[in-house]
């Protein structure tokens, strides 16, 4: 699989939307792998993760459209994830030579409430929003099939109950996990993977809280996320050849990109995604 991170920060960006503090303004002086968009991943050109704001220049950057898009999973409704409100830009009569007539979008039934309480709010036009989307609801501990893909759907440990979820994609015996928003998970997790026969080729996890601790639960930090990796590794769950990368960064902790590469890789064994960092997996 071609795996593509087209956005690998947190709710605000780096820098923050409505920020000047030090690492903001260092990450804006250095440019490059430092400016980093709301997380989102585009897998084999057709699968995408999440669908934020910053899609449309996530896709412009790669001189495309999303017209090719057939499926998108979403994570939760945050707005860093989910931006219904671009919803008419599919519309018949607006959205031109699209792949697929309907749109599969994916996600939680709470994430799907939260997204019709707005929508209604707007007075969307249901009719013209029918004959373009589709919308699947999944559940926590199944096995779906997403076109050509095969998709575990997990409980993330995050926003209001029940509404994040976490993906494994599978295809053609490649596997990644897509585990960002949530913070440490239940092992039920290990034990429904490994009774899928699941081997993780790329393992991609939250890492908001750097090397910082936080009293809240809804995010990780890289010693977390490394005593996931560790948890997997005993567990049978990661590939001989497994990468592994953290993502989704917040300025909060105080660190750009050119200082997590060092913390990550030295201390903790782990990559360092980017804006526009493609991984063959
Ligand atoms: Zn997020
Ligand atoms: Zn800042
Ligand atoms: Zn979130």
């Amino acid at each position: 699989m071609k795996v593509v991170y087209l956005g690998t920060a947190a709710a605000e960006g780096i820098p923050g939307m409505f920020c000047a503090c030090e690492t903001c303004r260092r990450a804006m002086e250095r440019g490059g792998r430092n400016i980093m968009t709301r997380s989102q991943m585009l897998v084999n050109d057709d699968l995408l993760v999440d669908f934020s704001g910053d899609t449309y220049q996530h896709f412009l950057k790669m001189r495309k459209t999303l017209v090719d898009i057939e499926h998108i999973l979403i994570t939760h409704a945050h707005t860093d994830h989910f931006t219904f409100e671009e919803f008419f830009c599919r519309f018949e009569g607006i959205g031109h030579g699209v792949k697929v007539e309907k749109l599969k979008m994916y996600m939680s039934k709470v994430a799907y409430e939260i997204m019709m309480r707005c929508i209604t709010a707007r007075n969307t036009d249901m009719k013209a929003l029918e004959k373009r989307y589709e919308f699947v609801i999944v559940e926590p501990y199944t096995t779906i099939k997403v076109g050509d893909y095969t998709v575990h759907v997990l409980p993330g440990r995050h926003a209001s109950e029940n509404e994040a979820v976490l993906y494994v994609i599978e295809k053609e015996g490649r596997t990644l996990f897509y585990g960002n928003d949530t913070g440490i998970f239940s092992e039920d997790i290990d034990d429904y993977l490994v009774k899928q026969g699941v081997k993780i080729n790329l393992l991609s996890l939250d890492c908001t809280n750097c090397d910082k601790v936080y009293n809240y639960y809804a995010h990780m930090n890289m010693a977390e996320g490394r005593s996931i990796a560790d948890r997997f590794k005993k567990k049978g769950l990661l590939a001989d050849d497994v990468q592994l990368y953290y993502t989704h960064f917040s300025h909060n902790p105080g660190y750009i990109y050119d200082d997590l590469v060092e913390i990550a890789k030295d201390k903790y064994g782990f990559n360092v995604t980017y804006d526009g960092l493609v991984l063959e997996v």
